[in-house]
Parts: structure tokens; C-alpha cells; sequence
């Protein structure tokens, strides 16, 4: 049904910049041969050691997909609202757990904020009521990434209002910024673990903007969409300023697709190969694509990367798309700290799922853990029909090869993360 994909999906889109041109015309889709990798570096994996509690010398980061604020989920935001216009919490709250259980938890904002005076409204042209971001905050982010093909959906304002909003509900932002020394800045997080601060710096950029929304030609600061190299120098700066672990989030990849895409693929193996970066969370497929430990990374010891985490909040599922765009992961990232620093040691993930109703006309019920679902643990509320729980889990694990699936939602290891301002 690629009308109907195109429908509830993104605007097309364009590579951005010349290094992520020659990856596309080099490579071709050779998904298949890319299957042994997977299958080796997931080997690898399981040799690594056995998931453990928690300690205080562990916390975890997680990550999301995309926050797509379709016009279904307006309307029923507006529905809930009560001293507000609009309040996306209730429709977030079934996951609370598997966000609030984070050390860390980073959202994928697809969506850039209405400029004042201006109307918020969904697919094509998003234009995000102010109210998502404490929303966001309210069910455990911390902080989100903005750097994806609509950071201009709404030009520059939507694109500094966007951050304004952000940084008034304490969520830390990367990946576009409304001066060039904002732009210079990682989103820094601190946390007091294994008896020391442990300070974590965020990078995100896009490989992809849409066609008629591109960044401002003369201000390219304002998003970032850099080649791999670039975003690892980057992280070698956020590393010499003092940070210990670098995370990185790459808006990315072909949609609706369940594999990583070559050009996908080269980006991150080189990012792997720099040194610099412990993780890296992507989006943009909205389908999700599975975790690997790629050869490389800080010290050699492995670079994890969730290739793509699908929707996180969004109004897609069967009933108008490909049917994968209504389960996405939480991916989560376990950092290790002892005397010589901290780095990731693993990542896992659990899956959420979106609760619609078959048609635009239902009222959006928001979203679920889909492994809940799945275990007959399914919240009163929640209408989806057994078959369709039963297809999505099968569904998802299928894609995820079933490797990396948590039992269930981390718990806080210690104190929540201190946002520190980009630029202070
Ligand atoms: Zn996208």
C-alpha cells in the first residue's frame, strides 16, 4: 500500500551532504549481505557477560523512537486536555516504567514546535503543541534529539521554538541549535555513580532533510548533518572537555524498512571505527531494525548501535501502513563505571505498541509495552484484539531476531540526571 505509507509517513527526502551521497550511489540495498555480519557481531554478544542487577556502579540510558504527533493524537491530546490545551502524558503513560525506569531516557522529537501564532497540525507540514515537551518530561525524558528531514517543517522559528520549549520543561536538547556556539555544544548530562560524577555528552545529527524544508543556506549551523568523521570529532571534543561516555543519535536509513540500508550501514561502521562513540540510537525508519555490537568503538571493546528504534508516539499502524510502523524499541545502553572511566557494556531493548483504533475516527488510546501486552498483562484500557497483540510480538521479534530483549523495564541506580545547559 505505498499510497497509504506515503500518506501517514514523511515527506521525501534528500541526503544530506556529499559524503552521504557517494554512500547512497555506492550502495544498493544488499540487505542479505549484511545478514552474516549481523548474525557474527550477535554471537558476539551473547558471549558477553550475562545481564546483571543493577549496582551503583551501573546506569542505564535509554532511548526512543520517533515522536510523530499525527492529527489523531491532536485531536485526542485536546480531548484529554483539562487546564491546557493539549496533554499527550495519559497517552504515554502506559510505557511510563519502561521510560522513568532510565537513568537516562532520550526521545527522538520528530516534530519541531508551532512558532508562536501558529496553529499546530500533523502530517505533512508538523507543527507540535508547546504542551509535549513537559509531557515528555513528565513520563521520565530527559532529553530529546531534534535533528532529523522536519527540524524546519516550520523554518527557523518552528526549529528555536522548538529548543525554547524544550529548555523550559529542563529537557536537554541535541542536534539543532539557534547560534553557532550552540551548535559547537554537546548536550551534557551528569550522574552521580559508582562513587563519581559521570558525565554524558549527546550528539545527534541527519543524514536526511526534506525536500522543500531544507536548513536555512546560510545559517547551517542550525542543524546538524555532518559526515561520520565529523561527528566523531565531535565526540572527541566532548571527550577532552571531560565527558565519559558519548552517545549519538543518527536520524537515518530508508522508511519501512527492516534492515539497515548500506549507506545506514557504512555511516555507522565508521563511526565504530573512529573510537569515540560508546552508542548509537537510530530513527527514521519508522520500522524497527535490530541492535549489533559493531567491531571498534572506545579502547576496541565494541560500539553498540540500535539501527533503528521505529515510532515511539505515533498514529501508524496497520490499518494505514506498513504493519512493523506499530511496534518500535525502547533501546537501552548499561554504562559500566569503575576507576578508569565508564562505558557501555551492553544494550537491550523492550517494545512498545501504539493502540489506535482501525480507523482515524476512533479515538487514539495511546501506547503500550508491547511484551505486556503479550503476556496477558494488558491494561483494561487497551482495545487492541488478541490477534493483533500476538502478531506484533511475533512481529517485532522476528525483526529484532529476538536477541537483546529484556525481561522487563531497568530501575534507577541512583539520583536523576542533571541537565546541563548546552552553552553554559
Ligand atoms: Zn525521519
Amino acid at each position: 500500500m505505498p499510497d497509504a505509507q506515503s500518506a501517514r509517513g514523511s515527506a521525501p527526502v534528500f541526503l544530506a551532504g556529499v559524503l552521504a551521497a557517494a554512500f547512497a550511489l555506492s550502495g544498493c540495498g544488499q540487505a542479505d549481505g549484511n545478514s552474516d555480519d549481523s548474525g557474527d557481531a550477535a554471537d558476539a554478544a551473547d558471549e558477553a557477560p550475562a545481564p546483571q542487577e543493577p549496582g551503583s556502579d551501573q546506569f542505564t540510558i535509554a532511548a526512543t523512537g520517533d515522536v510523530l504527533l499525527h492529527d489523531n493524537l491532536l485531536e485526542e491530546a485536546a480531548e484529554l486536555a483539562a487546564e491546557q490545551d493539549y496533554s499527550f502524558a495519559p497517552l504515554m503513560s502506559g510505557v511510563e516504567d519502561l521510560i522513568a525506569g532510565a537513568d537516562l531516557a532520550l526521545c527522538g522529537l520528530e516534530v519541531p514546535i508551532a512558532p508562536e501564532g501558529v496553529e499546530p497540525v500533523g502530517y505533512p507540514v508538523f507543527a507540535a503543541p508547546p504542551e509535549i515537551a513537559a509531557d515528555l518530561a513528565e513520563v521520565g525524558f530527559d532529553g530529546c534529539s531534534t535533528a532529523n528531514n522536519h527540524s524546519f517543517d516550520q523554518g527557523a522559528d518552528g526549529q528555536e521554538r522548538t529548543l525554547e520549549v524544550l529548555d523550559a520543561a529542563g529537557l536537554g536538547h541535541a542536534g539543532t541549535a539557534r547560534t553557532p556556539a550552540e551548535a559547537s555544544e554537546p548536550q551534557l548530562y551528569t550522574l552521580e555513580r559508582g562513587g563519581r560524577e559521570v558525565t554524558v555528552a549527546h550528539l545527534a545529527t541527519t543524514m536526511l532533510h526534506n525536500q522543500g524544508y531544507p536548513p536555512p543556506e546560510d545559517e547551517p549551523w542550525r542543524v546538524s548533518d555532518v559526515s561520520p568523521d565529523e561527528l566523531t570529532q565531535q565526540a572527541a571534543q566532548a571527550r577532552e572537555e571531560g565527558a565519559d561516555v558519548v552517545v549519538a543519535s543518527v536520524h537515518w536509513g530508508e522508511e519501512y524498512t527492516d534492515a539497515p540500508a548500506q549507506a545506514q550501514r557504512d555511516y555507522g561502521e565508521r563511526l565504530a571505527a573512529g573510537g569515540e562513540i560508546d552508542a548509537v540510537f537510530g530513527s527514521h525508519p519508522h520500522t524497527p531494525q535490530p541492535m549489533e555490537r559493531l567491531e571498534g568503538g572506545p579502547a576496541e571493546a565494541g560500539m553498540w548501535v540500535a539501527w533503528s528504534m521505529g515510532n515511539f508516539l505515533s498514529n501508524q499502524d496497520e490499518a494505514c501502513c506498513a504493519p512493523e510502523t506499530a511496534s518500535g524499541t525502547v533501546a537501552y545502553a548499561t554504562v559500566e563505571v569503575d576507576d578508569d572511566g565508564a562505558r557501555v557494556r551492553s544494550m537491550d531493548w523492550l517494545p512498545v505498541t501504539v493502540d489506535r483504533g482501525p480507523t482515524d475516527d476512533e479515538p487514539h488510546r495511546g501506547i503500550w509495552s508491547l511484551r505486556d501486552l503479550a503476556e496477558g498483562e494488558a491494561p483494561a484500557a487497551v482495545e487492541l484484539s488478541e490477534r493483533t497483540i500476538a502478531d506484533r510480538w511475533s512481529g517485532i521479534l522476528d525483526v529484532m531476531t529476538g536477541r537483546q530483549l529484556r525481561e522487563q523495564p531497568p530501575s534507577p541506580t541512583g539520583d536523576a540526571p542533571v541537565v546541563v545547559p548546552r552553552g553554559s
